[in-house]
């Protein structure tokens, strides 16, 4: 039996879940960007201008969908350029949330209020923070835990966000190796179950200068509609897929031999992550193909997770969830299938 891990019913939409407008400061308005992401092919952008929770669903039309968000920091101070930050994107899972994440509910405050929440760099603000955005209705991303010059106690010690960015433009572009494999698998391996995500992270300041930093990352949502609450419905349910490029169509446990199968386009090289040591790569040339459009591989009952990554010729990546193995539906008792 087919059990799909991305739903096979609905739509992919592009999205782009990280951006900066005028609103804080990114150099484009907020209907300049969607104009601009929607003439790339985006129907999604998530607005997370800096500090302040601002709606734009005057944007949402029924090609394009404003997510409303926001970014927020908990900075070190008194060392230059030596000081760490974790920031932390908010994006409001109802269309009618107004209210900042750290907002209480009984002391109201309107658009484009700036938090009220003092922030510092301590693991405990920000699990702080995770917490008031998940209590209050968000999807909580941990954002490039590399340009944030963090490291494994520090990351490790933060939990309950839904998602951490795998990749962020803005960031690679400045030059960081911001494509975070290894900071995802550590958090997998040290039992946090989190999804991961794409991202621009855009501010669009002058094209020509190293900040052009739109359209590197971006997050495919499976979903039945384009309408708000079904793709943060899909958001949640971890219906999506991030990517710099190439295109993942399906992936499917099959519950009858226990493998776990991926169908994409123009793949040079597929790679299933696991908990453990025993990963697996599978290469177009080996196979006797220019290119490779799918796999099937095996699952065993001691990997843990695994997560699947698609390689394409210029080595752009896309990058599936994690998922765990004890959650797929695979009966382990039954045939001898299981070892490679
Ligand atoms: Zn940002």
């Amino acid at each position: 039996m087919k059990k799909f891990l991305i739903s096979d019913k609905g739509t992919f939409y592009k999205a782009n879940l990280h951006s900066h407008s005028t609103v804080s400061d990114g150099e484009l308005t907020p209907l300049r960007i969607k104009e601009l992401y929607q003439k790339n092919g985006y129907s999604i952008v998530a607005f997370t201008d800096h500090n302040r929770f601002v709606t734009h669903n005057d944007l949402t039309d029924s090609s394009f969908l404003a997510l409303n968000g926001v970014e927020n920091a908990a900075d070190e101070s008194g060392k230059g350029w030596f000081n760490r930050c974790c920031d932390i994107c908010f994006i409001a899972l109802n269309s009618d949330r107004r209210i900042h994440p750290f907002q209480n509910e009984n002391n109201v405050i309107g658009d484009g209020e700036k938090s009220p929440f003092e922030t510092e760099y301590t693991s405990e603000c920000v699990n702080m923070m995770i917490k008031k955005g998940v209590e209050n209705g968000f999807f909580v991303t941990y954002n490039h835990p590399t340009w944030s010059l963090e490291n494994y106690p520090r990351y490790m010690s933060y939990s309950g966000m839904h998602a951490m960015e795998i990749f962020n433009t803005s960031s690679f572009i400045d030059g960081y190796n911001e494509y975070n494999p290894d900071i995802y698998d550590d958090m997998l391996r040290g039992g946090k179950k989190l999804f991961c995500i794409a991202t621009d992270d855009n501010h669009n300041r002058a094209p020509g200068t190293c900040h052009w930093d739109s359209f590197g990352g971006f997050t495919m949502i499976k979903s039945p509609s384009l309408k708000y609450e079904d793709i943060t419905g899909a958001l949640l349910k971890g219906d999506f897929y991030s990517s710099r490029g190439p295109v993942i169509n399906e992936l499917w446990i099959d519950t009858d031999d226990g493998s776990v199968n991926i169908r994409c386009e123009k793949a040079k090289k597929i790679v299933c992550t696991r908990g453990g040591r025993r990963l697996r790569a599978i290469y177009a040339k080996e196979e006797g193909k220019e290119y490779l459009t799918g796999a099937k591989i095996s699952v065993n009952r001691d990997d843990i997770y695994l997560r699947i990554t698609v390689f394409d010729e210029n080595g752009l990546t896309a990058d599936t969830n994690a998922y765990f193995v004890k959650n797929m539906g695979i009966d382990f008792e039954s045939p001898d299938l299981f070892v490679e």
